[in-house]
């Protein structure tokens, strides 16, 4: 059974790391893996409380420096330099929170489950790993927490864009009933089902695959395989061998993720951070507790259930969901 260490007030957050022997971890450079916020987002991790946990490895002679990759949409974080701007105008600064900032463009090909994901050079060349997640939700996975850090957050441009693509649907014409169920549990309201005809928006299409598990009659299939998958997967090319802590920010719960410039509002009460070393049992346990607060919200608010990225997460060896929470 898996350990992982709750806790409210960051007081507590030498301990919560001595469970998870950051002693290993002195005189390495670790990055730590970290959203720095969309343009216009509200919610992601905040330099306040990204500069404490600097000061935590620092003192435990850890040289940190905070990491991120660029990502395939248009705007500042789409290239290297672009990201760097805005991470500084979030206040991600080296006077601000004590440590350099790098973002990766560049990728190494990594096999899993016979797929390839590109994972950042630098996730790839550190056997010490840090990371640092803001959970809240998303729209095309339920949930986004450590597994979606490194599931799009590790790889490179070109893998965010097969991961996103990969669970779109493709349509048999010969199989649909015309039912409409489809369209009415699309979150984007990117189908369209008229007498004959179905016409999906590739536009609004956010390859979430809902549409494909509702569609009883085998209309709908993955152009290759579910997004939560495809996810779990490519975590587990960015983790896999390496020696991670996982910390948790259980705060600031939005609907959407920090990718979102528009990502409100707030859907669930502050619950506090979790540390572990296994990102499938700090996921489980921090939607354990948002549940425990706000029954299936993520569900409700985005149409889908975070759930499968965990159990995807548990059948591909990534971690195990079965833990035990220690409060301090
Ligand atoms: S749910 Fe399936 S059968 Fe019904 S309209 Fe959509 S594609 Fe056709
Ligand atoms: S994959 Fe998701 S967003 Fe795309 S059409 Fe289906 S339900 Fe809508």
């Amino acid at each position: 059974m898996k350990k992982v260490v709750f806790f409210s007030d960051l007081k507590m957050l030498d301990k919560a790391l001595e469970n998870f022997n950051i002693h290993s971890f002195s005189g390495k450079n670790v990055p730590v893996k970290l959203h720095m916020g969309e343009k216009k987002n509200k919610y992601y991790s905040k330099p306040d409380f990204v500069k404490i946990v600097i000061g935590e490895l620092k003192k435990n002679k850890v040289n940190p420096y905070l990491f991120d990759t660029t990502v395939a949409y248009s705007g500042l974080r789409h290239s290297v330099n672009g990201y760097k701007k805005l991470a500084e105008i979030h206040g991600f600064t080296f006077e601000n929170v004590g440590c350099e900032v790098i973002i990766d463009d560049k990728g190494v090909p990594i096999l899993i489950e016979n797929r390839e994901y590109e994972v950042a050079q630098h996730l790839v060349k550190s056997p010490y790993v840090f990371a640092l997640t803001h959970v809240k939700g998303h729209v095309a996975s339920g949930m986004g927490g450590a597994i979606k850090n490194f599931g799009m957050g590790g790889v490179t441009k070109e893998t965010k864009i097969k991961i996103h693509h990969g669970s779109r649907p493709i349509f048999k014409k010969d199989a649909c009933t015309y039912c409409r169920v489809c369209s009415e549990v699309c979150p984007f309201d990117a189908i369209e089902v008229s007498e004959n005809n179905w016409i999906r928006s590739s536009d609004s299409c956010f390859g979430c695959g809902v549409c494909v598990d509702a569609c009883t009659t085998n209309a709908l299939s993955y152009e290759d395989t579910n997004f939560q998958y495809l996810l779990a997967c490519s975590a587990k090319a960015c983790v896999q061998g390496k020696n991670v802590i996982y910390l948790n920010e259980v705060k600031r719960i939005s609907r959407s993720c920090d990718c979102d410039p528009f990502a409100g509002p707030v859907i669930c009460p502050d619950i506090g951070y979790l540390v572990a070393d296994d990102p499938v049992a700090v996921d489980k346990a921090s939607l354990d507790l948002i549940h425990d607060v706000k029954a299936n919200i993520f569900e409700k608010e985005n149409k889908v259930n975070p759930i499968k990225q965990i159990e995807y997460g548990e059948k591909i060896g990534l971690g195990s969901s079965n833990y035990s929470l220690v409060e301090l």
